[in-house]
This record gives C-alpha cells, structure tokens and sequence, in this order.
C-alpha cells in the first residue's frame, strides 16, 4: 500500500462560501447496537488486493488515454490507497463509441430477454460468491463500517440484480383501442446508449439502481464512478465479463465531473443519462443534456428530510429511529432524517435520550466489528461538516455533544446533536451530509406540516406515531417521494425511490425503473376488412 497522505487543513474561518453541495442516497434497515468503545488506533489492514485500477471500456481494463491516473484515499488517514486511471473526454468518448456499437449491432438488445436474465443471474452468483472481498473494497475507499458493507449492502446489490434478471423476460407491450379501423399495439423498446453517473455515498448500491434496470431492458452503458469511490465499480466489471456480458455493454470510466462527467453529460451519441448527485450539479448535467441532443435525464438529489415525533410516540423507540435515520452511513444519506421534529411535550426527555444515544454512538476504524461510524468519505467533506458545526454554535442552536473532530487524522467526526433548532438556521435547511442531528420542537400538527415542507427538497420523510389517522393525514399531505411510518430507510428492490421538488425528477428501482430505460413504440396498423369488427 502507497504512503503519500494527502493533507487535509482545517479551516479556521466560518465561511459560508464553502457551504456546499449537496449528497446522494441510501437505504438500510435494522440498527445496530453496541455497548463497547472504540478507540483510533493504527488503522486495520483490509486484506484486500487492489485488482484494477484502469477503465473498463469495450470489455477491457485499459490505461486513460492520456495516461493520467488520479490517488484514491484511505479516509481512515488520507493515505494514498491505489492511484486509478483518470478518465476524461476522449476516454467517455472511447467508451461511447463502444457502447453505441455493441448497441447498434452487438449481440445484447438482440438476443432473447432469458438469455440476458441469465447472464444478470450469473452476474448476482459472482456478487455473492465475492461479497467479502467487495464489501472490503467498499469500505477502504469509503470508510463506512465493513458490517454494513458485508452484511447489508453487498447482499441488498447481489439482491437488486437477480431483481431485475427477473424483470428482463417480463417486459412487454399493450394493445390498444382506436377510434377507427386500426389494430393498435405498443412495442417496449431499449432507448440505446444509457450514460449514468453517480456518487461516492453508495457507490455500488447506486452502481446497481442504475445499471440493473438499464441492463435488464437490453441496453448498453457508459457509468462514471465518483472520483471518491472508484474501486468497487470496477472490480464488479471484471464479474460481468466472467459472467458473460458482451463487449461494450458496460463501461466503466473513473474520473472527475467537470471532465469525464460532462462529457458524458453532452455527449451527442448518448441516448438518456441518469444522475445521482448534489441538486446544483444535478441542475449542471440538466443544462449539458439540454444543450447537446436533448437526452431525457432522471435525477436523483439532495434532500432534508424532516423526522416528525408526535407526542403519542414511544420515546425510546423514537430517539432510536432519529439516531438511526440521521447517523446511518456517517450521515452521508441523501435521504437522511436531518431535520427531528419533536413535540413539545415530550421535547425534553426526547432531548436528554438523543444527547445520551449520539454520545454513546461507537465511532472508529471502519473494519473494526461493533463501529456503528467511521470516517466521513473526504477532506471536502470532513471540513464542510465542520463548518456547519460552527454555523449551528453561532446562529444559537444548542451544541448537546460532539462538535468536533475526533482523533488527529483521517476524517473522523464526532456524533453531534444540536436542539433549539430553528426553521431559518442554515442547519435547518442545508444538506450538512454529516454526523449531525438538528432537533426542533413543534406544539401541533398544522403547525408542523407547514414547517416540514417548507423546504426547497422532497426526498423523504419519516412519522413516529401510534395514531392511524395522524399517520395517514400526514402522509398524504407530506411532500416527498418517500414516507416512513413508525420506521425509516426501509429499502428494497422492489420499491421505489426518488424525489419530489428540487430533489429531482423520476424514480429509481422496482417496476418504475424500468419506464427510465425504455422507449414505447405504438404500432398502427390499418384492418383490411373492418366490417368483421
Ligand atoms: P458531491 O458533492 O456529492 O461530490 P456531486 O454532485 O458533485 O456531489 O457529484 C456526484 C457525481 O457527479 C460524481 O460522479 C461527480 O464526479 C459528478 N459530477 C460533478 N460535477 C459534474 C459535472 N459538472 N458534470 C457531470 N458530472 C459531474
């Protein structure tokens, strides 16, 4: 393992101009629960064997074409992990070129639909058969806990791909009526070269939410990874070339958004590209499709999700759901509960538990069992956080615990809660993607509905309550692509997931998918005879 470490210097000053960009998505269930602490020694050795490095283009590894490679970091310290090829215009364009042939005449949209279930089947046996080696990768170059990675999210991609096997050989027509002599019928058609981009919070989980449902319906792919997370992707390249997938159907290019991104964004050969990412980035790929060919785009973005806590919930349970919907992932979910609505009549209490839980929350190296949170993913990050931190302290919040930066490298930080939360502090309406949980009192329902969708996002919401009717009037006038009653990022295959208002457009997984990755043909043809009708 290489030992540059990149440096990561704090910065002193408040500033709101490094108030940032936005973080991506998630899923989960279950929580964890230990009762150890953890101390930051010497980080663990992962024992795994870095195995590629360069881009994935036309079924190959190959070098970027100017040669460049970029470090990708151990956030546990910032050391220097691998150094991967630096994908950038010319390589999107190589990798283009491939997938549009392999769609335009390649065996893929043409062989039969079990056929290309097959292969996706043969993929998730691979997944299953690799899980501990990915799961290490995953978690080297991302620093969330390797249980997570091992246990829930390995597992829930291996799960996502037999998914959408399943779908392949299921994906068909309709007829029609028509108000004249005509036999109508619509042919559910792939829409061609699919360019995808995603984020580092969730590398292979949003890997599998976008190549999945775009393979499943016969179409080819160009993926960029997060410049964060690049390993995982394309080790997993290597498992659809063993389990068959011809040559050009998935390229994966490593590299940075400006460059590797945009291109792929404007490209003119690209037929529909999928997002996932911060909104103002989100808003940047929008322009590059409309101003090159017009491609359609899901989108994917931030969010801030209001947890609400009606005053008939069981408190213990509640802290425990709000620590897990904020705290899961190091809080680097899109989707996250990052604003706690409390009622105010059992505010205080709610408080006290919250401030005891984050403080007991057990944080350290990311391959250690029992850590609940390691690392957060980078530099960036770690110093946005922290200034956000800054923001609660001098706009009035009360710091409960945590605060600051834990031990004295990598990007740790501790868990932190925040209450007297107001609805103007930029805690309250910022995407912090952090450790931090802002807790905000309210006195009624009215009152709180106003409040929860008072915000430029609608990714997810989450209800504690035990009254049915509080339950569904919330859920129905909440503004948010997903609702969670008496539990929070329940994730699965078949459910759907996306975002209301400037949390983007479309919805990614289950049956809803597939419509981003097809074209519908309708087919008219005039009856010779119509008298027969
Ligand atoms: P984050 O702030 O979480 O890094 P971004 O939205 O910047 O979120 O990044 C998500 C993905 O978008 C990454 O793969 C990144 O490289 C890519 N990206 C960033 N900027 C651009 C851009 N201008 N065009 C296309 N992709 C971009």
């Amino acid at each position: 393992m290489a030992t540059r470490r990149i440096s990561c210097l704090l910065s002193r000053t408040f500033s709101s101009s490094i108030f940032p960009r936005g973080r991506n998505s998630v899923f989960s269930r279950g929580t964890y629960n230990y009762s150890t602490a953890v101390s930051l020694e010497e980080p663990i050795n992962p024992n795994v064997d870095i195995k590629f490095t360069r881009l994935f283009i036309n079924g190959q590894f190959v070098d970027a074409a100017s040669g460049k490679t970029f470090p990708t970091l151990d956030p546990r310290t910032g050391d220097v992990i691998a150094n991967v090829a630096e994908g950038d215009a010319e390589d999107i364009n190589r990798a283009v070129s491939a997938a549009r042939k392999a769609f335009d005449e390649g065996p893929w949209p043409r062989m039969t639909a079990y056929e290309r279930s097959k292969i996706l089947l043969r993929f998730a046996d691979l997944l299953e058969k690799h899980n501990d080696e990915i799961a290490a990768l995953e978690t080297w170059d991302n620093g969330k806990p390797y249980e997570q990675s091992a246990k829930v999210e390995i597992p829930m991609l291996t799960r996502l791909f037999r998914y959408y096997a399943g779908w392949a050989d299921k994906i068909h027509g309709l007829t029609a009526p028509a108000d004249g002599p005509y036999h109508v019928q619509t042919l559910h058609e792939p829409i061609g070269v699919a360019g995808q981009i995603i984020p580092w919070n969730f590398p292979l989980l949003m890997f599998a939410w976008k190549v999945g449902p775009a393979l499943a319906c016969g179409n080819t792919i160009v993926l960029k990874t997060a410049e964060q997370t690049p390993l995982s992707a394309l080790y997993v390249s290597s498992l659809f070339h063993e389990a068959g997938l011809p040559a050009g159907v998935l390229n994966v290019v490593s590299g940075f958004g400006p460059t590797a991104g945009a291109a792929l964004a404007s490209h003119m050969k690209v037929d529909k590209l999928a997002f996932t990412g911060s909104t103002e980035t989100g808003k940047a790929v929008l322009q590059l499709a409309a101003k090159s060919n017009l491609k359609p785009v899901t989108l994917e973005l931030g969010g801030k999700s209001p947890f609400i806590i009606c005053e008939d919930a069981d408190v213990d349970k509640a802290v425990e759901m709000a620590h897990f919907a904020l705290f899961f992932n190091q809080g680097q979910c899109c989707c996250a509960g990052s604003r706690t609505f409390v009622h105010e009549r059992i505010y205080d209490e709610f408080v006290e538990k919250a401030k005891a839980r984050a403080a007991k929350r057990i944080v350290g190296d990311p391959f250690k069992n029992g850590v609940e949170q390691g690392p957060q993913v980078d530099c960036d990050q770690f110093k946005k956080i922290l200034n956000y931190i800054r923001s609660g302290i001098e706009s009035g919040a009360t710091l409960e615990t945590g605060g600051e930066r834990l031990g004295n490298k990598g990007y740790y930080i501790q868990p932190t809660v925040f209450s007297d939360v107001k609805d103007d502090m930029l805690i309250a309406k910022d995407e912090i993607f952090g450790p931090v949980q802002s807790i905000l009192k309210f006195k009624d329902l009215n009152e709180v509905i106003q409040r929860a969708n008072d915000t430029r996002y609608g990714l997810a919401a989450g209800i504690f309550t035990q009254n049915l009717d509080t339950a569904n009037t919330l859920t129905r006038v909440l503004r948010a692509g997903s609702v969670w009653i008496n539990c929070f990022d329940v994730f699965d295959a078949a459910i759907p997931f996306g975002g209301y208002k400037m949390s983007g457009h479309g919805r990614e997984k289950g049956i809803y998918s597939l419509s981003n990755y097809l074209q519908v043909k309708a087919v008219i043809t005039a009856l010779k005879n119509p008298t027969w009708l």
